[in-house]
């Protein structure tokens, strides 16, 4: 038998999702981002949940063709264009929308021969300084585009760098309303916190939102999923392989980081960072027993994690333990932004870090 362990990926939460999305988003167009292999959900597996999409938005040829190789033929657009002049063939031929954030790729454009024009994305810097054309450059990088016979629609984007923090869309907005402002083209401009927070000023006439889809919030202490009606769209559970009893001034782990006070139970659960479980989850890293609540106590291992077994006396070898995501036993909801607040992370890096080794269900 294989080891316990087990990722399911539940497609009726992430058509939840993307519905709570739509509906907050209505009536722009939603782009469902499946980049890093559908936020580590797998693409091929997500892909009927998010068929009531627009389009999908991705990173890289290699993932634009799995979306083609599985029937679909409406828009998909490259979230950082193109990597190379050479993958501008492919490109038409999949029939890509792609961003433009750089001169190098109007470069290519003009000197692309192409079947079919081409339509762009052209991506303004709004302050976050990744990927973008300065404000000021805007109008030049516009007219130079509109001017090729390569392209026949240009469409206008940004991207938040603080949407769910405390600088907000302000200072972003007016950047971007003050360089767009006479600029033909559809807007896209909406990442999941914009579209949770302000989604009235935002949502325009495309929206990308990415990890609300997958049913974790955008980095907000004060509200979680639950609070905006998202479902977790992935569960990482196990079960436990063994059982220790400790003493007082007993040990766990290496480097003996946690030291019991009291006669207590501790049940060793098939996971550890190898499977993807943050290694720096301290103690104290919630988890379920059972669908009880309880906590890891010491340092995460390679493959095993120690779970205090103290709220759930009934749980022994072979009980359920739950990472992230609902129980299947119990129905008790873990959710994943708890865990990565945790251990000092994003939902998003616990998901796209679920290792190979792995077994994926999809329920
Ligand atoms: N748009 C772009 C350009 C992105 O890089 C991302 C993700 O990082 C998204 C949209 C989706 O963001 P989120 O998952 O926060 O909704």
């Amino acid at each position: 038998m294989p080891r316990p362990i087990l990722c399911t990926i539940h497609p009726g939460a992430l058509r939840h999702n993307l519905e709570r999305a739509r509906r907050g988003a209505a009536p722009a167009s939603v782009w469902a981002v499946v980049k890093a292999n559908a936020y580590g959900h797998g693409i091929e597996r997500v892909f009927d949940a998010f068929r009531a999409a627009d389009g999908f938005a991705l990173l890289d040829l290699a993932e634009a063709e799995r979306v083609r190789a599985l029937g679909w033929r409406g828009p998909i657009l490259l979230l950082e264009g193109v990597f190379d002049a050479r993958d501008l063939e492919l490109c038409s031929r999949l029939g890509l929308w792609h961003t433009v954030h750089c001169d190098e790729q109007i470069d290519w454009l003009a000197a692309h021969k192409t079947q079919a024009p081409h339509r762009v994305f052209l991506k303004m810097n709004s302050g976050m300084n990744r990927l973008g054309f300065a404000p000021v450059r805007m109008r030049a990088a516009w007219t130079r585009l509109t001017a090729l016979p390569q392209v026949d629609e240009v469409s206008l984007m940004m991207h938040f760098s603080d949407a769910d923090g405390p600088r907000g869309i302000d200072a972003a907005m007016a950047a971007f309303d003050e360089a767009t402002a006479d600029l033909p083209g559809e807007r896209c401009i909406a990442n999941s916190a914009a579209l949770l927070r302000h989604a009235a000023r935002t949502r325009a006439d495309w929206v990308r939102p990415g990890i609300v889809l997958y049913g974790s919030a955008p980095d907000f202490p004060e509200n979680d999923a639950a609070h905006w009606q998202l479902q977790p769209g992935m569960t990482l559970a196990t079960r436990l392989i063994g059982v220790q009893s400790l003493q007082p001034g007993d040990t766990v782990g290496y480097g003996s980081g946690f030291v019991a006070e009291q006669p207590m139970r501790i049940g060793i659960a098939a996971v550890g960072y190898a499977d993807g479980y943050p290694r720096h989850a301290p103690t104290g890293t919630p988890v379920l027993v059972e669908g009880v609540r309880t906590r890891v106590v010491g340092r995460v291992s390679m493959d095993m994690v120690t779970v205090d077994l103290t709220p759930v006396p009934d749980a022994g070898f072979g009980s359920e333990v739950v990472l992230w995501g609902r129980s299947a036993l119990h129905g008790t909801l873990l959710p994943i932004d708890e865990v990565a607040r945790a251990s000092g992370t994003v939902g998003y890096e616990l998901m796209c870090a679920v290792a190979p080794r792995v077994p994926v269900m999809v329920d």
